[in-house]
């Protein structure tokens, strides 16, 4: 095939030279009887008769022409609308339209992120890895394991450094791992002295091959406060361990308060306050997100001066997952009992009030000068404009956290996005959609590429999949989300 039968794609710095019939290195610029295509559909979001409706195509693939467009009820995302490079060129997607008698614009683009990653939580007690161990995905450095929050475990994968910063092919497993699971695949990744785990956003976190169920109900001296009651005057001593804050009941303030009996139990580990001890055993997949698997191994001996043969025990975990019943013998040691009915209800309370254990995937991307640039001549007055709420944020039409300070900084729940809704490019960068809304006077007045707005019904021959909103996301155009 001769290089003038070639195309070149000027969508991206990789610059592809693309033979008739065939696509470009990332798949989404084609050679189409010698015209650069972008393959995959323009999506757009129309409001449906049913607003409860999810996010699922329901017309398909089709060409725009002839659709019926109803301004103000249409939003057009950024996925599939292509990129322009270099960034001085206006964005791919300029639509205007009226919503309640208010001139809008929406200037799509499906951005090329060097600088993003993903921010990843996982609902487990369960230890996964030391703080700041590496994140490895087919063996190389995808990320890092960062501070655990209440009653999950977070990820922070993805970054510059791990795109640009190592090896080649590190750089481009970082970014299938991160469009993998921006695109709600599932992915394993293995952690530095820690578990293998299965990640797949909206769905429960596979650790070391068994699938999690349950997020803890709090940690164990949360526990002991919420079900004191419930436990008093039915078992003498309970203690529910937690890799973090094992609780006690005797000693704890809600046992205190209640009257509960000093039983003279003493527990490993590092005593913080009443009732509440660190560090009663290392973490773990264990009791509790310890590595223990026989909970009297964080007891020391009763002390004789307060504890009494018969005495009853009950040790439970944070999710009610591992639980036992014990009854001290005259030598004071406890034996293991069949637990009675009386106690099997509060274990059972205890797991009901346990949440599902969820993997969650919030994108992180910077919208940068060059982004900017694609939206207004003067880029600094696009950032003005998001801060001072004239300008809508939005990607793939979800709702996004912008952070504050410098820049735009965003964040998005990819569970809210449409289907593949992210892309790459080999540099390697993860392709996302961008949309930013507003007032077309706004627009005029922050430097705007005016002369490239074309009204939405005047966008034709362009092929589109529709999607129906998905539930509980803001509509981007409504007026609430602005100042004015
Ligand atoms: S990698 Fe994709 S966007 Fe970049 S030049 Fe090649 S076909 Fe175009």
């Amino acid at each position: 095939m001769s290089a003038a039968e070639k195309i070149r794609c000027d969508a991206c710095p990789v610059l592809c030279y693309i033979a008739k019939g065939r696509t470009g290195a990332c798949d989404r610029y084609a050679n189409v009887s010698g015209e650069l295509t972008r393959v995959d559909p323009l999506v757009v979001i129309e409001e449906a008769q049913d607003k409860g409706t999810p996010l699922v195509p329901f017309a398909g693939r089709a060409d725009w022409d002839g659709g019926i467009v109803k301004p103000g009820g249409t939003f057009v995302t950024a996925i599939g609308a292509g990129t322009t490079y270099p960034d001085y060129k206006p964005a791919p997607f300029i639509v205007s339209s009226q919503v309640e008698g208010v001139d809008m614009v929406t200037v799509v683009s499906e951005a090329i992120f060097s600088y993003c990653g993903a921010k990843v939580k996982i609902d487990t007690d369960r230890h996964l890895g030391p703080e700041r161990s590496l994140v490895r995905c087919q063996g190389e450095p995808v990320g890092h394991v960062t501070s655990g929050e209440y009653g999950s475990q977070m990820l922070s994968l993805g970054g510059v450094h791990h795109l640009t910063g190592g090896s080649k092919k590190e750089g481009r497993v970082t970014c299938d791992t991160l469009m993998d699971l921006c695109n709600r695949k599932a992915v394993e990744m293995t952690i530095d002295e820690g578990a293998t785990i299965v990640v797949e956003a909206g769905r429960a976190p596979v650790v070391n091959g068994e699938r999690e169920t349950r997020m803890r109900v709090g940690c164990g001296s949360a526990t002991i406060g919420m079900f004191a009651r419930q436990w008093f005057e039915h078992v003498d001593e309970v203690v529910v361990v937690d890799d973090h804050i094992t609780g006690v009941l005797s000693e704890h303030q809600a046992g205190k308060v209640l009257g509960v009996r000093d039983t003279g139990i003493k527990i490993r580990g590092r005593k913080s306050t009443p009732g509440r001890y660190f560090q009663v055993a290392e973490p773990g997949t264990g009791w509790g997100g310890t590595n223990i698997s026989d909970p009297l191994s964080i007891l020391r001996e009763f002390d004789p001066k307060h504890a009494w043969p018969g005495l009853t025990l009950l040790m439970v975990s944070t999710t009610g997952d591992h639980y036992a019943y014990y009854m001290l013998d005259e030598d004071l040691k406890p034996v293991e009992q069949k637990l009675p009915a009386r106690l099997r209800l509060s274990v059972e309370r205890i797991q009901e009030n346990c949440e599902p254990a969820l993997c969650s995937v919030l994108f992180i991307g910077g919208a940068g000068g060059s982004l900017r640039a694609g939206v207004t001549e003067n880029p600094v007055n696009l950032t003005r404009s998001v801060k001072d709420m004239l300008t809508l944020v939005s990607s793939g039409g979800a709702p996004v956290y912008v952070w504050p300070g410098g820049g735009i900084t965003f964040m998005v729940d990819v569970t809210r996005m449409p289907d593949n809704s992210f892309g790459y490019v080999p540099t390697p960068a993860i392709v996302a959609p961008i949309e930013f809304t507003l007032r077309l006077e706004d627009y005029r007045l922050l430097g705007g590429h005016m002369a490239d707005v074309v009204k939405l019904e005047d966008v034709t021959g362009v092929e589109r999949r529709t999607v129906s909103p998905a539930r509980d996301n803001p509509w981007p155009m409504a007026h609430r989300n602005f100042r004015w």
